[in-house]
């Protein structure tokens, strides 16, 4: 413990440089609210510089021609250093986000590091394939690099967001631009400074730390960013949608919101349940896109689920995050915080019960009580609308037959989760609920090698597992005359 928290430069062809303005912009300790360091302030002409840096080190080939296997063998030794580095890297996560030592220590890095070994070992593996046409030709497809990419990440997992958009674009070939998000740039830097150190040539990776209006905005727009990765909010989602279709038609992927249904039925394991919904909620102070915020519990349990609920909600140990027996930390930022202590009275006017938190649990820093909202119906605005942080709206429910309509009825996508013994019913569930991710007797779990990502306006695209490499290639067809 005690790391030194160094500012932070922009990347550019493996160069750490300041903004072209010179600007810099301060990094926040969300649990002090004090200022940890601060960072260069990139914006469009930076972006200009890092494109040009792409698009050179994609056209050279550098990267793109060199073996697969050895661009494989550079993501592997890139997750050998995460390895090494973990607990430092795990500490400087913690001081910039908030989230809980334990759960950066044990979610956020081996997460990461798994999803480079994955990549690694995929980066040998993306091939075309040969088909059978009619007539003399023999007809073959090649699977090539999408070219350069910028990819625009969010502040819940800030080095896990950058391993699921860097792994697959590397692997692939793409070089790439990435802009973390403003809150919290400092592990996506860290793990410039160990992809360089494990081999990778100048060019290929370029970070520019920034804000989004400008920094973000410039990105999307470029009229040589062949491809744009996107994982934020909604709304930003549809801007970047918009600026690329405005400009040079790129490839777009989003990774959007979520307002997850858990479905609790009377049959389940109901202790087993409880965890389960603690455990969809307040894990990561409730910042996930996935998080199961919308709880469905069948009527003749529901009193006891909540209650148990309630209990355990009381005893999660909230606070000073680089504690180890710390279970949630303090949300991002003073503008999360106060957003998310809105929903809550927003909730009450619209007639939600509060049977547990709703209010800060500490004098400073931006810490939220685990929050337990009952009584929700699907149409007040907290059930609707994201809320982002540890704020569980339970809604009690008896009628089976319009579950799935009320579980699908919102305009998200993303995942869902349900409880229940009955192995029919919950493949059922999983078969009708228009989700990208369902979970069955479990919640919130992930793995490099299984496919993530929404229906609806939780966006489109899969990343993770082999599915990721559809975002960054591009299939040929090639045609040869057999006469
Ligand atoms: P949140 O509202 O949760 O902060 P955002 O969607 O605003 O989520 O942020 C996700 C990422 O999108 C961040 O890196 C942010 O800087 C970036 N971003 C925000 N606004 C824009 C924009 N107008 N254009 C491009 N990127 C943006």
């Amino acid at each position: 413990m005690g790391i030194q928290v160094k500012p932070g430069k922009i990347l550019i062809n493996n160069e750490w440089t300041e903004s072209l303005s010179g600007k810099r912009f301060d990094v926040i300790n969300p649990a002090t609210e004090e200022k940890l360091t601060d960072c260069a302030e990139g914006d469009k002409k930076d972006i200009e510089r890092a494109v040009l840096a792409a698009r050179r080190a994609f056209e050279s080939g550098a990267w793109k021609k060199m073996s697969a296997r050895e661009r494989g063998r550079i993501l592997n030794r890139a997750a050998q250093l995460l390895e090494k580095h973990r607990h430092e890297i795990a500490e400087l996560e913690t001081l910039n986000n908030g989230k809980p030592i334990s759960e950066t220590l044990h979610v956020d890095l081996p997460l990461a590091i798994e999803t480079f070994e994955y990549y690694s070992g995929l980066a040998d593996k993306i091939h075309g394939e040969t088909i059978p046409v009619n007539g003399p030709f023999l007809n073959y497809t090649l699977r090539e690099p999408a070219g350069v990419v910028g990819q625009i990440i969010p502040w819940n997992f800030p080095l896990l967001m950058a391993a699921w958009k860097l792994g697959p674009a590397l692997a692939t070939g793409c070089t790439v631009v990435l802009k973390p998000a403003e809150q919290t740039p400092l592990s996506a830097l860290r793990l410039g400074e160990l992809l360089i150190e494990a081999g990778l040539p100048a060019g290929v990776l370029n970070i520019v730390t920034g804000f989004g209006p400008t920094a973000g905005a410039a990105l999307a727009q470029h009229m040589d960013v062949d491809k744009v990765a996107f994982t934020g909010s909604t709304g930003v989602g549809k801007m970047v949608m918009k600026m690329a279709s405005e400009t040079n038609l790129k490839r777009v992927s989003l990774e959007l919101g979520g307002k997850a249904p858990n479905i609790i039925f009377a049959d389940s394991d109901l202790d087993a349940a409880v965890n389960g919904a603690l455990r969809g909620i307040f894990f990561n102070q409730g910042e996930v896109c996935c998080a199961g915020s919308r709880l469905f519990v069948e009527k003749s349990v529901h009193d006891e689920f909540l209650s148990k609920l309630k209990t355990k909600a009381e005893k999660l140990v909230v606070g000073n995050p680089l504690d180890p027996k710390t279970q949630m930390g303090a949300q991002v930022s003073e503008e999360q915080f106060k957003k998310i202590l809105s929903y809550v009275e927003q909730g009450k006017k619209e007639g939600a019960k509060v049977i547990t938190g709703g209010t800060p649990a500490q004098n400073k820093g931006y810490f939220i009580k685990p929050t337990v909202l009952e009584g929700v119906t699907n149409q007040m605005t907290v059930a609707r609308e994201e809320i982002f942080g540890p704020v569980v709206c339970a809604l009690s429910f008896t009628n089976t037959e319009d579950l799935i309509h009320q579980a699908n009825d919102t305009i998200y996508g993303l995942s869902a989760g349900i409880w229940t013994r009955d192995i029919g019913k919950a493949h059922r569930f999983a078969k009708e609920v228009k989700a990208g991710t369902v979970w069955i007797n479990c919640y919130n779990q992930f793995d490099a090698a299984s496919p993530f990502g929404g229906f609806k306006q939780s966006g489109f695209g899969r990343e993770l597992g082999e599915h990721a490499l559809e975002l960054y290639t591009q299939v040929k067809s090639v045609w040869v005359s057999l006469d």
